[in-house]
């Protein structure tokens, strides 16, 4: 049996494909259910429904076996834990530094409102700017226009969301896409079938190029 940690929202849309594409089909529709625990019609595999942020925490300490997770998420996390064997290349987007629309940032310390606070903090300190950062959980974008912030640091995919409340892309921190990550004793310990689903995966990633 193999344990596997996906999230709802954006994530997940992308990625049931692949898995259908891998033999991995959930017993319900897991954009309607509550269940937190979604066996695949194969039987095989159970599939964990948690937050995106939570998905390299369950992997790492093997609750799950293999995970999805956003590039984001797993560099903010930051475990030497976790193996990363496969960009899937679903849910790009840049992560990015944004501010009020033709606005400069001030000299000298700067407040950024951001969820990713290690990432925040090594970008502006690898440039010798002095931050503060403020941790929010979401709606960053708030931050800038009531004065809680002089920028931020967020995903951007379209730039709707910036544009709609007056604020634009500022620089560019990394650009992101969904990661296939595996505890490392599972690698060891469930190695056929872990190995077996990478490889599946590979092929329907490489399908889509
Ligand atoms: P957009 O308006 O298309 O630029 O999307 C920006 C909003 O969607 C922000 O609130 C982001 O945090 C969120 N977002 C964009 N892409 C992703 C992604 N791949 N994964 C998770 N959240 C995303």
């Amino acid at each position: 049996m193999l344990t596997i940690a996906i999230s709802k929202g954006r994530i997940l849309k992308d990625t049931l494909p692949l898995l259908a594409e891998a033999g991995i089909e959930p017993a319900e529709d897991l954009f309607k259910t509550r269940k937190l625990i979604v066996p695949s019609v194969c039987g095989e595999v159970n599939l964990v429904i948690i937050r995106a942020t939570d998905v390299p925490t369950f992997v790492e300490y093997g609750a799950a076996d293999v995970g999805i997770a956003g590039k984001d998420v797993l560099v903010e996390h930051n475990s030497d834990n976790l193996y990363e064997p496969l960009d899937l290349n679903i849910a790009k987007c840049r992560l990015m530094t944004a501010i009020v629309t033709g606005q400069e940032l001030p000299k000298g310390k700067i407040r950024v409102a951001s969820k990713y606070v290690s990432l925040t903090e090594q970008y502006f300190s690898a440039r010798g700017q002095q931050v503060e950062i403020i941790k929010l959980y979401g709606s960053m974008e708030l931050a800038p226009i009531v004065g809680l912030a002089d920028c931020i640091v967020d995903l951007v995919d379209t730039g709707n969301t910036l544009n709609a409340n007056g604020m634009e892309p500022l620089s560019l921190i990394m650009d992101i896409s969904s990661r296939l990550v595996v505890n490392k004793a599972s690698m060891k310990m469930k190695h056929k079938s872990i190995k077996a689903l990478i490889e599946k995966l590979e092929i329907a990633v490489e399908n889509r190029r």
